[in-house]
């Protein structure tokens, strides 16, 4: 139980890949907040499937396009355990299509969730934690190759994540604080399914031809969460099943 004692928030925790780390991080000892914006009852059904390990958890309400709302999860998760030292910023939406149908409304949601959310998530985190802090950042195997169209948006978006990653690794690291970005690729999700429309056009630019689980995603976010983590910060680690390859 490599995290025993410590407490984890993860954003949009109520699905998909941020479940499976919320469940993961819990399972090595973490007492965990997850945040959700609508799946209210996916949500509780993670934090009832936590309780039941005997860890503590809580779900919070708050739209990672809404800065107050994602400051105050962050407080929240704080005092609920009495600290804070894990943060996940998984939260993310995948607003694709053409290029010309891409809407400043669209443009402005998606860089608020994805970016402008683990910013403020970071910056606020960053205030409680202390020496042997994490920040792991969900960007995705896209930030540095798109191979395809239509993923622009997606692709800018991710590719923050890089940046914000590197920056807060020097900001943060005098403090024992380690900062880095995990990249999934194809991961079988709601937002990504192994048997949709475009799953089989994916497999073909993976080494190994299949898609991941969210369970191999979870796995390298609690490496990087337990004391195996402590010498890594500011990078960005593949896990995509060979797409950067
Ligand atoms: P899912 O669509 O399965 O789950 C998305 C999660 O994010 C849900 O918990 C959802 O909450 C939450 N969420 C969405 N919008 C908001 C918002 N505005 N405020 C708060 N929470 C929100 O996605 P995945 O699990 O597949 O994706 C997780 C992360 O991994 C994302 O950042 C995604 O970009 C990234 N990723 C995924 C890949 C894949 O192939 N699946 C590949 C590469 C990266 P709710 O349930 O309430 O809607």
């Amino acid at each position: 139980m490599n995290l025993a004692g410590k407490a984890a928030l993860v954003t949009g925790g109520s699905r998909g890949i941020g479940a499976a780390i919320a469940k993961a991080l819990a399972k090595d000892g973490a007492d965990v907040a997850i945040t959700y914006v609508s799946a209210e009852d996916k949500a509780q059904a993670v934090v009832d499937e936590i309780r039941a390990t005997g860890r503590r958890a809580v779900a919070i309400r708050a739209d990672s396009a809404d800065m107050a709302e994602v400051a105050a999860s962050v407080e929240r998760a704080a005092s609920e355990f009495g600290r804070l030292d894990i943060l996940v910023n998984n939260a993310g939406i995948a607003q694709m299509g053409p290029l010309q149908e891409v809407s400043v409304e669209d443009m402005d949601r998606t860089l608020s969730i994805h970016v402008r959310a683990s910013f403020v998530a970071s910056q606020a985190a960053a205030r409680h934690m202390g020496e042997g802090g994490r920040i792991v950042n969900i960007g995705s195997c896209l930030a540095e190759r798109v191979a395809g169209p239509e993923m622009t948006l997606y692709a800018m978006s991710k590719a923050a994540l890089l940046g914000l990653s590197k920056g807060l690794a020097f900001d943060l690291g005098p403090r024992g604080i380690t900062a880095n970005v995990v990249q999934p690729g194809p991961t079988d999700t709601d937002m990504n399914p192994a048997d949709g429309d475009h799953a089989q056009e994916q497999r073909t630019k993976l080494a190994l031809g299949h898609y991941g689980s969210a369970d191999d995603i979870a796995a390298t976010v609690v490496h990087l969460a337990g004391p195996g983590g402590r010498f890594i910060t500011g990078a960005s680690i593949a896990v995509d099943g060979g797409f950067a390859a």
